[in-house]
């Protein structure tokens, strides 16, 4: 007997061309998108628009997979962390951080990293496997479920996804492309292109390959401004050093789209944090189109790095803004449910929010 086909495996080229096998016209694959992605309907009897053959071939060739959670941490200021076990036993995270006007859910692409940043977490257990598609968009397929059920709340609650989870997306890349075209597909979460982000370390090449194919958002986790710095804390600069990964930078985003590219800078105290290290960032990304993002260190077991003092973090966001450069300070979120996980999570806190916190200080003090 041959495996049943997943159905969250496909996005919608797969999804037409496996319907052309079952002799079905494309329309028939957008409604099933929409029965699973839009409706999260999972029960092929309940797909009241296709016939009935159709449905019971379905369910003879086809099925769908869903991830269990094992564990479901809710922090005080309303961030989930998921831990959601996949087919094989293996576990993967899946953070939603709620904010006044959006919601951020942060998906993993890999079980483990096989890149070894010093201090990342995930780089420090190893690598197990790709996740397939249906596990990636399985991520989002469960959290809006899970997320709808949480008291009154009916409105669009994820509103952006960052793949910052684990792993490397780049390096699972035809899977991560194309559960991100579902994310994207308005059969599927209709979100705009601006409102998914792919998150790398600087897989030069494949960030090219991205550029032609994808129009997703762009961040990149520099950490260090010199090749000295970069080789000990993300040693895939040893392979794609900073001359080619800013090179590729330059180049990913077409010249009159005005997009920049968020770098990413994780604050290690007495390591990255200097007022020289903030000078030559300014220089290293002359002519880039950027915004950068201070993420302050999430410690975790058996790390020797420190998180950098807060005077030091704004003394550093002062050199780089002076510059001309967006520059923001991640706010740490979930912190009681550790729920920033090494990575991701929180808040790509813009100008605009800095301006709302500016004009209520003000107001208090009216
Ligand atoms: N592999 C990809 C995406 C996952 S990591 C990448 O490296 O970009 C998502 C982000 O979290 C990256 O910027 C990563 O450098 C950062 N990160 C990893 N460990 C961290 C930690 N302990 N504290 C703060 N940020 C961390
Ligand atoms: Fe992998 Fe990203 Fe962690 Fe580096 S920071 S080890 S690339 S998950």
């Amino acid at each position: 007997m041959t495996a049943k086909i997943n159905l969250l495996d496909l996005d919608r080229a797969a999804m037409e061309a496996f319907f052309v096998t079952q002799n079905e016209p494309s329309y028939r694959a957008h409604q099933l998108l929409q029965w699973l992605h839009q409706y999260g309907v999972t029960d092929f009897d309940a797909m009241s628009n296709l016939s009935k053959k159709l449905r019971q071939k379905l369910a003879e060739v086809s099925e769908i997979k869903q991830l269990t959670p094992t564990l479901d941490q809710v922090a005080k200021d309303g961030t989930h962390k998921w831990l959601l076990r996949l087919e094989d036993g293996n576990c993967i995270e899946t953070v939603y951080i709620p904010e006044r006007t959006r919601g951020t859910l942060c998906v993993s692409s890999q079980v483990g990293c096989m890149l070894t940043c010093t201090f990342c977490s995930t780089g420090t257990q190893g690598f197990s496997r790709n996740l397939t598609v249906g596990e990636i968009i399985g991520q989002v397929f469960f959290a809006v479920r899970a997320l709808s059920t949480d008291s009154g709340h009916h409105d669009r609650m994820i509103t952006n996804v960052v793949m910052m989870g684990m792993g490397e997306p780049l390096l699972n890349f035809d899977n991560v492309v194309s559960a991100m075209s579902l994310m994207m597909d308005d059969l599927a979460y209709g979100l705009a292109k601006r409102r998914v982000t792919l998150s790398t370390s600087g897989v030069v090449p494949q960030m090219y390959e991205l550029a032609r194919v994808s129009d997703v958002a762009l961040a990149v986790s520099l950490h260090a401004p010199n090749d000295e710095l970069r080789n000990e804390l993300v040693p895939i600069n040893r392979k794609y050093p900073l001359a080619e990964l800013m090179k590729a930078c330059k180049d990913h985003f077409p010249a009159d789209s005005k997009r920049k590219v968020t770098f990413e800078y994780v604050m290690l105290k007495g390591v990255n944090d200097t007022p020289q290290c903030a000078k030559q960032l300014v220089r290293l990304l002359e002519g880039v189109p950027a915004k950068v993002n201070l993420i302050p260190f999430n410690p975790f077991p058996k790390t020797n790095y420190v998180c950098s003092d807060e005077e030091t973090i704004y003394r550093f966001q002062e050199i780089v803004m002076r510059s001309g450069l967006q520059t923001t300070v991640r706010k740490t979120r979930g912190e009681d449910i550790d729920g920033a996980c090494g990575q991701l999570v929180g808040d790509f806190s813009d100008r605009t929010r800095r301006k709302e916190r500016f004009l209520r200080d003000k107001v208090v003090v009216e």
